[in-house]
């Protein structure tokens, strides 16, 4: 008899167990490691991954497994491990890290189809299913009492596939292939003597005689000029044959990119390159942190790097954040490595991004570029992992499973002996120090490849901007270096800082400022529709025509979104055309890409966005950047502020010039003095964060500190801070005491839909065990947290304090 240990779906289910099933004899040969299977859980049905196969349990009165969902497991042995680890380190539900792993598709309930991939007979009792039908759905094979084995080896043998129906745009998934059956010289003398009479049927057979090769059915009925009855009577005298062929939703048009040849390295690029390489030869597990300044040629390393792990027969996982994931990006991949490359990014639909997965997982492709959850591609022999971007925050995930996609990468280089490259022009704090201390390897490139200095950066003071009686949003500097641009033909890009900006509605008279009945936070004025709007949960009102509190009509919006600016430039500079990027502009799919589009061709001279714009854009015709006010971001109340703010300013005044044209930075400020901007101003990285490391060391944040943060919430107020109270004792009880554990205190976000939020912050530098203490309080509050509505989550690497 064998067993399976199986992790199941079970959110509320205690932590990093798993559950043993008996496997019934028509599975044996099938459930493997990896395969999801439906079981019976208390009353219900519930799907899990098997984790391991036993022949032997201690239990008894064992359930058997229900049903198995893969006829090919989806998770290989190395994501099972780094799922168990994953969940371990970061304290979540295993089902939550292996779920985490797969496409969506896989996560929710489709109806499942098997296809018939061919028009040869299959075993008997296939056939008798399929009764000539193309497809039937996998409840009616099942029914059949179908042996699995049976349907395993169709499937192996590319007989059968199972098609999850993924409601796409795209129809079209299978294409008929047409064949000669027999070899050309029988089709002439079948052409010359059996069918004289039959005039279209001799074409067709005299376009194989021209042409030997496979025809898609369509397109040669096209070339012939005739109809499908035709083709199916030379099909039935056996002279052709048809055959089906899955056409995988590939979102790209592979032979749209041009291809691109690999470039000679400056001897920078060179010298950076060398130790990747020797990783390479060596199989080693080395961290390379790759600081170069914008448009110092990283993304040529990349692709010179990868090209060597493809020769080596190996694979490469390239990570980038969404935002960067543009056409321009998508086709320097494509370009040089054409159809080896899959690209995963969240704009994808469903099934696209489920075919794009299946290609990695039946090793169509060596190459994976994408966002995040791209780290955890299923490929069996990498070769390279590289992180472009490192210090974006996107990189962390900010909700269950809360994973950070550079620590995955690390795990999985350990596993693979291969490097990871972590690449960026202005690095965390936390990677920098470890390349200080030698943890990570340090490459470095000072120059741009087209040896243009950086673009210089002019600071403007809107405080005497305002002394000078101007209170428009834009200084006169700018007002006139945006008119000079446009005089001479060239663009702009106009960054508005919004992160901590906000469009709420306040009285004038009395400060009443609306807010959302459930959440405690401001509303957000949404102009097209002229309402309220919550961003937390999806509260709409009205906008007030007087002021709830006072009365006073006086009761405005307040704040700077791009509408405002936008309608700000066409007043000043009615002569500039505006393409306005922002959440709102971009909601749509492929919406990004045409308003890049037109920018690319000039259709508007000032591209106004959001930090959406900042990154990775590369516009020859753009010679002057604006950044409307740096410091909105700086007053957040969150350690990274100064990070964050010195991170945008240089990725985006490296926007400027980055061609044969000059380009220059205006950054306007209420606090010119802060060293963010300062040393932005400089180009300087290393002032900067030796400055910012002393400020981390004196308020002890990371990297000198480790984090974990611990959230509580539920409807009732009074509950939710006994429990923080609680669990900080625990804390204090079972942590050392150079441990600071901060609270219990509201979260900023004290309500969200209805309910109470408080939070506990743990800064420790070494606490072996607080791994083990946190699980303890978790299953402390377990029934509660089952039965109570009350939750806990845990962030052992919060980046928002919320
Ligand atoms: P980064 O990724 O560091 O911002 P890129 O890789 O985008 O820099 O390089 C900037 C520009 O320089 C690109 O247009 C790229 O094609 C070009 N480039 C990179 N390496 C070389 C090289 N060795 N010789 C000539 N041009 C190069
Ligand atoms: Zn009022
Ligand atoms: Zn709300």
């Amino acid at each position: 008899m064998k067993y399976a240990k199986v992790i199941v779906d079970v959110p509320a289910s205690a932590i990093n167990q798993t559950f043993d099933y008996r496997v019934p004899e028509q599975f044996s040969d099938v459930i493997q490691k990896g395969c999801r299977v439906l079981i019976p859980f208390g009353p219900r049905k519930i799907t899990g991954f098997v984790v391991e196969l036993t022949n032997e349990t201690s239990l008894t009165k064992l359930k058997d497994i229900i049903d198995v969902l893969d006829i090919t497991p989806v998770l290989t042995d190395e994501l099972i491990e780094l799922g168990k680890w994953l969940a371990e380190d970061i304290i979540c539900l295993y089902i939550s890290a292996f779920q985490a792993m797969l496409p969506a598709v896989l996560k929710a309930k489709y109806d499942k189809e098997v296809v018939k991939l061919t028009d040869e007979a299959l075993t008997i009792e296939l056939d008798n299913v399929f009764q000539g039908r193309d497809s039937v759905s996998y409840d009616e094979l099942v029914a059949a009492n179908i042996r699995y084995s049976q349907l395993r080896k169709a499937i192996d043998e590319g007989l059968l596939m199972i098609h999850y129906d993924v409601k796409s745009k795209v129809t079209k998934q299978y294409r008929t292939m047409i064949r000669s059956a027999l070899a050309t010289h029988q089709l002439i003398e079948i052409a010359e003597n059996d069918l004289t009479r039959a005039k279209k049927q001799r074409e067709i057979v005299q376009s194989f005689i021209d042409n030997p090769e496979a025809i898609e059915q369509n397109q040669l009925l096209k070339r012939v000029g005739t109809g499908l009855s035709t083709l199916k009577a030379l099909i039935e005298k056996g002279i052709l044959h048809a055959e089906k062929v899955e056409v995988l939703r590939n979102p790209y048009d592979d032979n749209a990119f041009e291809k691109t040849e690999k470039l000679l390295l400056t001897e920078e690029q060179q010298a950076a390159i060398e130790p990747i390489n020797e990783a390479l030869d060596h199989k080693k597990h080395d961290v390379f942190l790759l600081h170069g300044v914008t448009g110092s040629g990283k993304t040529e390393i990349y692709l010179q790097a990868i090209e060597k792990v493809i020769q080596q027969g190996k694979e490469a996982i390239v990570l980038v954040p969404e935002i960067s994931l543009t056409p321009q990006m998508v086709r320097r991949f494509k370009g040089r490595f054409g159809s080896k490359v899959a690209v995963l990014h969240s704009a994808l639909s469903q099934g696209e991004k489920y075919d794009e997965w299946r290609r990695i997982h039946r090793k169509e492709v060596q190459v994976v570029v994408g966002a995040r959850s791209a780290v955890f591609a299923p490929f069996e022999n990498l070769g390279i992992i590289i992180i472009d971007e490192e210090h974006e925050s996107t990189y962390k995930q900010e909700d269950q499973p809360r994973y950070h996609a550079r620590d995955v990468a690390i795990y999985r280089g350990n596993f693979h002996q291969c490097p990871v490259v972590l690449g960026s022009a202005t690095p965390t704090l936390e990677s920098f120090a470890r390349a200080q201390k030698g943890i990570y390897k340090l490459l470095s490139l000072t120059k741009r490849t087209n040896e243009q200095e950086m673009p210089e950066i002019q600071i403007v003071d809107m405080r005497e901007e305002l002394h000078r009686g101007n209170r428009t949003m834009f200084s006169l500097e700018l007002k006139e270096k945006i008119e000079a641009c446009i005089a001479r033909g060239e663009q702009i890009v106009l960054l508005l800082n919004r992160r901590g900006y906000s469009t709420f509605v306040m009285c004038r008279d009395c400060g009443h400022v609306q807010q959302c009945p459930h959440c405690d936070i401001a509303l957000t004025y949404h102009k097209q529709h002229h309402r309220m709007k919550c961003h937390y949960c999806s509260h709409e009102e009205p906008v007030p025509q007087t002021c709830p509190k006072c009365s006073s009509d006086l009761i405005r919006f307040f704040g700077t979104g791009t509408e405002r600016v936008e309608e700000a430039i066409n007043q000043l500079i009615p002569q500039a055309s505006v393409i306005r990027m922002d959440v709102d502009t971009t909601r749509r799919k492929g919406a990004h890409e045409k308003l890049l589009q037109r920018f690319a061709n000039k259709e508007a001279d000032i591209l106004l966005g959001t930090q959406m714009i900042a990154k990775g854009l590369d516009f020859p015709n753009v010679t002057l950047v604006g950044v409307l006010t740096a410091d909105s971001m700086l007053h957040l109340p969150d350690f990274r502020a100064a990070e964050r703010t010195f991170q945008l300013l240089t990725q985006v005044s490296g926007r400027a010039g980055r061609h044969q044209l000059p380009g220059e930075v205006i950054i306007q400020t209420y606090t010119t003095e802060h060293y963010s901007i300062e040393h932005a101003k400089n180009y300087d990285f290393l002032a900067f964060y030796e400055q910012e490391m002393r400020t981390r060391r004196t308020f002890q944040y990371p990297p000198y500190v480790y984090l974990a943060l611990i959230n509580v919430s539920h409807p009732n107020q009074v509950k939710v801070m006994q429990t923080t109270q609680t669990i900080v004792q625990l804390l204090h009880q079972k942590l050392s005491d150079q441990t600071r554990i901060l609270g219990p205190t509201p979260s900023p976000l004290s309500r969200i839909k209805n309910r109470y939020r408080y939070q506990c912050l743990i800064k420790y530098k070494h606490e072996p065990e607080i791994r083990k203490t946190i699980q303890m309080i978790l299953h402390h509050f377990s029934k509660e947290m089952e039965n109570d509505d009350l939750t806990i989550t845990i962030d052992m690497q919060p980046h928002q304090l919320t």
